[in-house]
């Protein structure tokens, strides 16, 4: 069945990204995403070291294309702390050099916590650092994701988002990753109202900045604020827990006209630290099953 939306999971960069695409292409991908380093710090390997043509060649021979970075999670531009907020602006700037060097146009960023101050004061602090880092010729779009509502989580309401974007001068540059997981724990009825939920984001944020999104089920109910992905329609039986979203409403959400010409990037749980279900999971939300 040939679909029009390229589907693929995260996967690691420990070999370059030569390593990324072999990995992505094991699990019949058409894209794939990668975080530029572990997620949890600022360590990078120096782009010379990421095989980056090695990885084109190779992404060409698999029809492997549009690949997404996910920014590290330490980077957090609603941050009061002076050096908290220095750092993730310099940050995210070496970030979108990277991005670019490696060929892609899409970098996922979680728009940031306010901790001991008000979403307003975030809010503006993050249009003020993504206005210190986008340049006019800036290639890749910021993807700003819509998030749980965990703790002081800003991006947990499409309003929030849409800000933050307001604010924004070079907002062309400014696009949204929708996360399945996320939105159905804070919130949004994915499940039996999807429609109205695009809807909804269409007339607050607008369908034109929805670039990418994260295919994930949730172990929580609706409106959890949690934050725990799931694996696609995972039943008791998994040892990761059971899915809360289902396979249905997420093969609804997959072959809806949103998710057209769209990326879809799984990141699901592994079952423990050699298996995934990645392959599975691609060919079952293409209807290979
Ligand atoms: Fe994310
Ligand atoms: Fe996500
Ligand atoms: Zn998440």
């Amino acid at each position: 069945m040939k679909n029009n939306f390229k589907i693929g999971s995260h996967v690691s960069i420990s070999g370059g990204l030569i390593g990324a695409a072999r990995e992505a292409a094991s699990y019949n991908a058409d894209t794939f995403m990668i975080y530029t380093g572990a997620p949890q710090n600022t360590r990078r390997s120096p782009i010379e070291k990421l095989k980056i043509e090695e990885g084109h060649k190779f992404m060409k021979e698999h029809n492997l294309s549009d690949i997404v970075v996910h920014a590290p999670y330490i980077i957090n531009l609603a941050s009061y702390k002076e050096d908290t907020y220095e750092l993730a602006v310099s940050f995210l700037k070496k970030e979108i050099e990277r991005t670019t060097a490696i060929g892609s146009d899409y970098i996922v960023l979680h728009p940031g916590a306010y901790t001991d101050k008000t979403a307003e004061y975030g809010i503006q602090r993050i249009a003020d650092g993504l206005n210190m880092v986008l340049l006019p010729e800036t290639r890749p779009f910021i993807c700003l994701e819509t998030m749980a509502g965990k703790g002081t989580e800003i991006g947990r309401s499409f309003e929030e988002l849409a800000m933050i974007i307001d604010k924004v001068d070079l907002r062309e540059k400014i696009g949204v990753c929708f996360d399945t997981c996320h939105t159905h724990d804070s919130g949004y009825d994915i499940i039996n109202n999807f429609d109205n939920v695009m809807e909804e984001f269409d007339s607050i944020i607008g369908l034109d900045r929805l670039k990418v999104f994260h295919i994930n089920g949730s172990l929580n109910i609706r409106g959890a604020k949690k934050d725990r992905h799931a694996n696609i329609g995972a039943d008791d039986s998994n040892p990761k827990g059971k899915d809360m979203i289902g396979f249905d409403a997420i093969y609804n959400i997959v072959h809806s006209k949103y998710a057209e010409n769209k990326i879809l990037i799984l990141e699901t749980p592994w079952l423990d630290k050699n298996t995934n279900l990645y392959k599975e999971e691609i060919a079952m939300l293409r209807g290979e099953r």
